[in-house]
């Protein structure tokens, strides 16, 4: 925390950078941590590799956010936010070697603890939860569209309060950042409220796909890119489907693959869910992958049903009977 607070106060020219196919996490601590270091008077950009989420274009400054960065040369610092290991940055992660500090701010457990000065903290039900401690410690005043950020963060990340990261810690920043001007019922119109029938017809096939495997403890969705095609979908429309996976009686892990190559060589990204009785950072470690206990994800490039066996038998050796 004390060398994250002297480096970003010793910083002028920053980048700021979350994970590839951002969640309400990513984006909201991106802006909050862009907003926060505006107003320190430093010069900031916002990155993100992929396309922003229609759900999350009303957040402030969504239109500062590029997805490519011409001369990294030019920054004293990067600031990485909620990735557990910084190639989740994208193609970028390589050139952030030559930017001389490179701060790690991040909740996950299977955090590889890159960087110059880190704060991980898996204790932390967001990132977002992370940058409201450390803004305590700044010259900086929480505005509404820091809040905005920051509260959209805590709200996706805890699943709506309901995911057991969910922490007093939560609601009380929460109750702070409608003090500073949130209206719930706004963010949560934006953030929930409105989909596109292609996303509720890609749900249809989604649920569709769920088989039941290891004796029922095991359900597994398939997302393939015909059936984005064929609903005109982008992956941003997969957020939160496989909970209808993970919500099936019984069922201990909750797997979503996703198809995210063509025809060529296969490739998939693997979600993971569990209940709490399996480790789900454990098995997307042992592809590669990582996350939290109970949320994590990896990905593969092999053929399906090799992935769907390499997890039944990975599961098979470490599921509580
Ligand atoms: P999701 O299933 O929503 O994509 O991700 C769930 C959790 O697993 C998130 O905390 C995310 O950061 C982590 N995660 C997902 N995919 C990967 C991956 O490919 N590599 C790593 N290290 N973590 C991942
Ligand atoms: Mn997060």
């Amino acid at each position: 925390m004390e060398r994250i607070v002297h480096h970003l106060r010793q910083s002028k020219q920053i980048l700021v950078a979350t994970h590839f196919n951002p969640d309400g996490d990513a984006i909201g601590s991106l802006i909050a941590m862009a907003l926060a270091l505006d107003a320190l008077g430093k010069d900031v950009t916002l990155f993100n590799e992929s396309p922003i989420p229609a759900v999350y274009r009303f957040l402030p400054a969504v239109d500062r956010i590029v997805r490519q960065v011409e001369t990294v040369d030019r920054y004293d610092t990067a600031v990485v936010l909620d990735c557990g290991d910084v190639s989740r940055i994208g193609a970028l992660a390589p050139a952030l070697d030559r930017i001389p500090t490179l701060l790690n701010i991040d909740h996950h457990p299977t955090n590889t603890g890159f960087g110059d000065a880190r704060y991980v903290d898996d204790t932390a039900c967001s990132t977002a939860e992370i940058l409201y401690r450390i803004f305590k410690r700044l010259p900086v005043a929480i505005s509404q569209d820091i809040a905005t950020a920051i509260y959209t963060g805590i709200l996706t990340d805890t699943g709506s309060f309901r995911f057991a990261n969910t922490n007093r810690t939560a609601f009380a920043i929460c109750v702070e950042m409608m003090e500073k001007g949130v209206d719930p019922y706004t963010v949560a119109k934006h953030v929930y409220g409105t989909y596109s029938l292609g996303r509720i017809k890609l749900l249809n096939l989604a649920l569709d796909s769920i088989e039941l495997l290891n004796e029922g403890r095991l359900s597994v969705m398939t997302l393939t890119r015909d059936m984005m095609t064929e609903t005109g979908t982008q992956p941003e429309d997969v957020d939160g489907m496989i909970n209808y996976a993970k919500r099936i009686q019984d069922v201990q892990v909750a797997v979503l693959i996703q198809e995210i190559n063509g025809s060529g060589s296969p490739g998939f990204h693997v979600s993971l869910r569990s209940d709490g009785s399996v480790d789900v950072a454990a098995l997307a470690a042992h592809f590669g992958g990582g996350g939290h206990h109970r949320a994590a994800g990896f990905t593969a490039e092999m053929p399906l049903p090799a992935v769907k066996d390499g997890i039944r038998n990975w599961l098979a050796r470490h599921q509580a009977d």
